[in-house]
């Protein structure tokens, strides 16, 4: 992947949290459901404990302990007869026969699973609410990425309804979890109520232990759900709109925390992508696991390559395809230089020779043959005169504009580019150019006092200007923009810039890299 990449990722680490907001908000709002449930849980219970008295259920019990096997035996097998042998103990037996026959036990079993329906039937609609909004949200992200601007998919959009309720996990759709946990939920609930009542057990402990077991197994069931068929949503519903342009990718660790299937998935298919139309969730894409939050990054060998065939397919700019921040740059203000990556380094050469001729200050750029550029990332504009260079290091340099360019203010679009593409630093002689860069979000953190020795250019010499280290602010990217678009960078005078630390050249070089570490 080239370092688009970093930006994307972001993007997904930031829908991922927002879902995760979603997730806790609605978490919070079937927490309540389930509190009132709870409450009505309990009213079932005291009604049953009103019916045949709570003294009745105890002493029903104590009964039980003192009886012989054989009398015990009489009493659950013959009732009937037990309760004329053992005329004192008649009025337990509508206890006994709510356990044994059920028939009172029926009454409240049927209430308990039907409440567990109801449940079931809000939890879905909230879920396929909530559901649709995260499959809808992570379509669109992939259709930005694409090109297709950011509200492609509506929620009605084929993608998003495929995406809802398909089943993956061993063959079950998200409402059909919804209806086995209800009904699993209901068989535990009711079992353990046959067993209070038959061990004696007051109402008190009744109605708390069951209040108990119904919330936390509900929310934990519904946590999982959530969760899990989350981060299936997330990455179907982008795999969808990937698969039309992509062909591989690879699985994606949420963090360090992901378990070693995941771990190891992750590197096996970093080393060897697979392709997406072989995905399956469990097996070789996310999410393998319940609990599990990974997700994917597509992969592609050579992206110059893929976006030529985008462009040939599709049409379009082959600038804005590679800068997703173009819309807000055009909004802040910024010139546009249409930039592109110059693959070809003697064509890079030629045009920065030809600025530094061309421009008085040429002698301050920084200047490389087309054999040590080629490893970086060179970027040209448009008429070929505005240029730039990342080094494998990150280092920005090779920042040039030659004087007959149309452009003007090109600066911007240059460092902008330039950071996008993981340029982190630069350095640079004088006031002017250090002023250039911290409008653009880069702070100067080191001086080096000029040095003639290095210098042969006449007007560096007259003016002597020091050298100064830059490193990029910790602002994201449309923080950058942002910032541009209202000014809001201190630019140093040079009082401030006398009174930066200050070092000879590879002192200040560490110095300004330990900072960014
Ligand atoms: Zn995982």
């Amino acid at each position: 992947m080239t370092r688009d990449a970093d930006y994307w990722a972001a993007r997904r680490a930031e829908l991922l949290g927002q879902m995760e907001s979603d997730e806790a908000a609605l978490q919070a709002k079937l927490s309540k459901l389930y509190e009132n449930q709870v409450v009505q849980l309990e009213r079932e219970i005291a009604a049953y404990y009103q019916e045949y008295g709570e003294k009745n259920v105890i002493e029903y019990r104590k009964l039980m302990v003192s009886l012989s096997d054989k009398d015990k035996a009489m009493l659950i097998e013959r009732m009937d007869e037990f309760a004329e042998k053992y005329p004192q103990y008649a009025h337990l037996m509508p206890v006994r026969e709510s356990i044994y026959k059920l028939n009172e036990l029926e009454g409240i079993q049927t209430s308990i699973r039907l409440q567990q329906l109801e449940i079931g039937a809000i939890e879905q609609s909230e879920l396929d609410a909530h559901f649709r909004k995260q499959a809808q949200r992570a379509a669109n992200l992939a259709a930005e990425e694409l090109g297709f601007g950011s509200n492609f998919y509506g929620i009605d959009a084929t993608v998003v309804t495929d995406t809802v309720g398909a089943a993956w996990a061993k063959g079950k759709a998200f409402s059909q979890t919804i209806w086995d946990n209800r009904e699993k939920l209901a068989a535990y609930l009711n079992d353990d109520f046959a067993q209070l009542v038959a061990r004696g057990v007051s109402y008190d402990k009744v109605a708390k232990s069951m209040g108990e077991k119904f919330a936390s197994v509900a929310s934990n069931d519904i946590r999982r759900l959530i969760y899990t068929e989350g981060t299936f949503l997330f990455n179907e519903a982008q795999a969808q709109v990937h698969q039309t342009d992509f062909d591989y990718y690879a699985l994606s660790c949420a963090d360090s925390r992901a378990c070693q299937i995941c771990k190891d998935l992750q590197a096996e298919q970093h080393l060897n992508p697979a392709r997406f139309e072989d995905r399956a969730p469990g097996i070789n894409f996310p999410p393998m696991h319940p609990w599990c939050r990974c997700s994917y990054t597509v992969e592609v060998g050579d992206w110059e390559a893929w976006i030529d065939r985008y462009v040939e397919q599709r049409g379009g700019d082959r600038a804005s395809i590679r800068d997703p921040y173009r819309k807000a740059k055009d909004d802040a203000g910024v010139v546009n230089l249409k930039l592109h990556l110059e693959r070809d380094k003697s064509v890079f050469e030629d045009a920065l020779a030809t600025a530094k001729r061309n421009n008085k200050n040429g002698g301050s750029v920084d200047w490389h043959a087309a054999s040590e550029m080629a490893d970086w990332d060179t970027y040209l504009s448009d008429d070929m005169m505005v240029g730039v260079a990342v080094k494998e290091d990150a280092d920005i340099t090779c920042v040039f504009k030659n004087d007959k360019s149309k452009y003007r203010g090109a600066v911007t679009d240059l460092i902008l580019m330039a950071r996008e593409r993981g340029g982190v630093k630069m350095d640079c002689y004088g006031k002017f150019l250090v002023n250039s860069y911290e409008k653009c979000g880069y702070e100067v953190v080191a001086r080096v006092p000029f040095n003639a020795e290095y210098v042969d250019d006449p007007l560096l010499l007259l003016e002597q200007p020091d050298v100064y280290f830059l490193k990029k602010t910790s602002d994201s990217i449309d923080e950058v923009i942002r910032k541009i678009a209202s000014k809001t960078y201190h630019q140093s005078t040079q009082a401030e810039l006398d009174s930066l630390p200050t070092f000879d050249y590879d002192e200040a070089w560490k110095y300004r890299d330990n900072l960014l570490k």
